[in-house]
C-alpha cells in the first residue's frame, strides 16, 4: 500500500458512484468538493456517495470542502476562442446585456481594430479597479490579457497569450489594487452547509495570515456548538503575503496545501518549486499534514498518459515526502478520472520503492510536548532496530498517529481511534492506515485492533510490531512504547 496519499477533485467527470468507487480502489483517499463550482445539493449529492463507499468498502475516505474565497471568474454565455494579437472587450457583471461597449478617446489603437469578442468578470464594479497597462489571466494564468484602453465600464484588452475562454474559469488581476474582503458571503453560506454535512476538512482560498483561520475556527465552533472534534482547516497558500506569513499560518492552522495554480501567478512560476519544497520542510518539522496541489497531471484532462515532466512533477514530490498529492481538473472535469488516479497511485508506489523515499528526519519544532515526540522517537527507532513489521497506535485526536508519520518510518503505520472525525482525517497523514473501533471499551482497544489487523492478515503470528499507547481514551495521562511479538 502506497504511504502517500491522493486528494482528487470530484466533478462532473467523476460524480457518479460507479466512477468513484473505481477512483477509490485506484487510491483516492480524500474527496475535494469545490464549493466554487456545483450548487450544495450537487455537492450534497458527492458527499452522500462519498460516505456510502466509505462503509461499503471499509476505507477510509475523507471530504474536503473548498471555499472559493475572493476569486474572480469569467462569465461567458458560450466558449470565446481568442487569438494573440487580438483586441478584445472586458467588463463586469454590474453592466447589462444591451451595454454598450465604446471608448470616447482612444489611447494606442482605433475602433476598428477591435474584435466583437467580449468577457465579462462576475465581481461587480470590479473593472473600476483594473487600469490600463495591467494584465488579466484567465485559469491559472494559462490566458493573458493586458488592457491597452479604458473607459468607464469599457476595457479592451490585447491578447498576450490566447486559447478558449470558457465560463466560470478562475481570474487574476496581479497588479491591480483590489477592494475585495477575504471572506464573502458565499463562503459563510458555503461553510454553514459544509458543517451541517459533518465535512472532514475545510480548505480556505488565498488565505493570507493565521487570524483568518483562528476566525473561521472560531465559526466552526459557533455553527457546530461544540469546542472540539472540528473539521481540520487546510490552508491554500496561493498569495505572496501567505508566503511572507507562512510560518505564522502553519502554527495556525491543521494542514496545508501548496496552491501552485495561483502561487504562480503572484509569485515567479519559476520558483514555485522551491516554495514548496521549503513549505514541505517547514511543515514536516512542525507536523502538519500538506499537499501539494494543482497541474500535477495536468494533460490527462485529454490524455489516457501524462508527460514525463508530469510523472516527474509527482515523483518529486513524493521525494520531498508531502503527505499527499492532488488531482483538479484531471479527476473532476477531464476524459481520464480513473487512469489519472492509477496513474498517480503507480508513481508514488513507483518513487516510494526507490532508495529515494528516505528521509533524514529533523526533530520537531518546539510547541509540542518534548516528552511526547521523545516517546515517539522512541518508538520509531525501537521499530527501525528491531525489525518490526509494523507500528500499531491507538490515538484520540490523532497527534500520535502524526507525531510517528513525521518520522517517516519504513514499517506500516497502523492506528486505531473511537471518532469517526479522526479516523477521516488520518486518510490525508502519510503513511497511516487508520482504523475505526467503534463500541469497544477502552483497556480492550489494542487487543481489538491486533485482531483485527491479524483477521486482514496484515500482521501474523510471528511478526513484531511496535505498540503505542497515546492517551488511553478517557483514562490518565500515560503513555507507553513496547514490542508485541503476535501469536
Ligand atoms: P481553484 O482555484 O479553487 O482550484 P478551479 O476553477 O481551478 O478553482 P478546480 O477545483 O481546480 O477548479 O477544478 C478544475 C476544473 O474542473 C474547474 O475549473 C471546473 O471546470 C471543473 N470542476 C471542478 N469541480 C466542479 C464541479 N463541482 N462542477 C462542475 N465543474 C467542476
Ligand atoms: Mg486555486
Ligand atoms: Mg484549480
Amino acid at each position: 500500500m502506497k504511504k502517500t496519499k491522493i486528494v482528487a477533485t470530484i466533478g462532473p467527470a467523476s460524480d457518479s458512484k460507479e466512477v468513484l468507487r473505481e477512483l477509490i480502489q485506484s487510491g483516492l483517499n480524500v474527496c475535494r468538493i469545490n464549493f466554487s463550482h456545483g450548487t450544495h445539493e450537487s455537492n450534497g449529492k458527492v458527499i452522500t456517495m462519498a460516505r456510502e463507499l466509505s462503509k461499503e468498502l471499509s476505507v477510509p475516505i475523507a471530504i474536503m470542502a473548498d471555499l472559493q474565497g475572493p476569486r474572480i471568474r469569467t462569465v461567458v454565455s458560450e466558449e470565446v476562442e481568442i487569438k494573440n494579437g487580438e483586441y478584445i472587450w472586458v467588463s463586469d457583471v454590474s453592466v447589462d446585456a444591451n451595454f454598450q461597449f465604446s471608448i470616447s478617446s482612444f489611447q494606442t489603437i482605433s475602433n476598428d481594430q477591435i474584435s466583437n469578442k467580449k468577457i465579462l468578470l462576475d465581481w461587480p464594479e470590479i473593472v473600476n479597479d483594473i487600469n490600463i497597462g495591467e494584465s488579466i489571466l484567465i485559469e491559472d494564468g494559462l490566458k493573458r490579457l493586458k488592457v491597452v484602453e479604458k473607459d468607464g465600464k469599457s476595457l479592451v484588452a490585447e491578447v498576450i497569450n490566447g486559447g478558449v475562454i470558457k465560463n466560470h474559469k478562475g481570474v487574476n488581476v496581479p497588479d491591480s489594487k483590489l477592494k475585495i474582503g477575504a471572506v464573502t458571503k458565499k463562503d459563510e453560506e458555503d461553510l454553514a452547509y459544509a458543517m451541517s454535512r459533518e465535512v472532514d476538512f475545510v480548505a480556505l482560498s488565498f488565505v493570507s495570515n493565521g487570524k483568518e483561520i483562528e476566525e473561521t475556527r472560531q465559526k466552526m465552533r459557533k455553527i457546530l456548538g461544540r469546542e472540539d472534534n472540528l473539521p481540520q482547516i487546510v490552508a491554500k497558500i496561493e498569495r505572496k503575503e501567505a508566503i511572507k506569513n507562512i510560518e505564522e499560518i502553519i502554527s495556525a492552522t491543521d494542514v496545508i496545501m501548496v496552491a501552485r495554480g495561483d502561487l504562480g501567478i503572484e509569485m515567479d512560476e519559476t520558483k514555485v518549486v522551491i516554495y514548496q519544497k521549503e513549505i514541505i520542510a517547514k511543515c514536516i518539522k512542525a507536523v502538519r499534514p500538506v499537499i501539494v496541489a494543482t497541474q500535477m497531471l495536468e494533460s490527462m484532462i485529454q490524455n489516457p498518459i501524462p508527460t514525463r515532466a508530469e510523472v516527474s512533477d509527482v515523483s518529486n514530490a513524493v521525494i520531498d515526502h508531502t503527505d499527499a498529492v492532488m488531482l483538479s481538473g484531471e479527476s473532476a472535469n477531464g476524459k481520464f478520472p480513473q487512469k489519472a488516479v492509477a496513474t498517480m497511485s503507480q508513481i508514488i508506489s513507483d518513487t516510494e520503492d526507490s532508495r529515494f523515499d528516505d528521509l533524514q528526519c529533523a526533530t520537531p519544532s518546539d510547541d509540542k510536548d518534548q516528552d511526547y515526540v521523545a516517546i515517539i522517537e522512541s518508538a520509531y527507532n525501537l521499530a527501525k532496530n528491531s525489525k518490526a513489521k509494523a507500528i500499531v497506535a491507538i490515538t484520540v485526536s490523532g497527534l500520535t498517529a502524526r507525531l510517528i508519520s513525521h518520522f517517516r518510518p519504513m514499517q506500516k503505520n497502523y492506528v486505531a481511534t473511537i471518532s469517526e472525525k479522526v479516523y477521516m482525517q488520518l486518510s490525508l497523514v502519510w503513511g497511516v492506515e487508520s482504523y475505526l473501533l467503534e463500541n469497544v471499551d477502552k483497556e480492550s482497544l489494542i487487543e481489538n485492533m491486533v485482531n483485527k489487523l491479524k483477521s486482514e492478515k496484515k500482521i501474523e503470528a510471528g511478526d513484531k510490531v511496535v505498540v503505542v499507547l497515546g492517551r488511553i481514551p478517557g483514562g490518565e495521562k500515560m503513555r507507553l512504547v513496547g514490542i508485541r511479538e503476535i501469536t
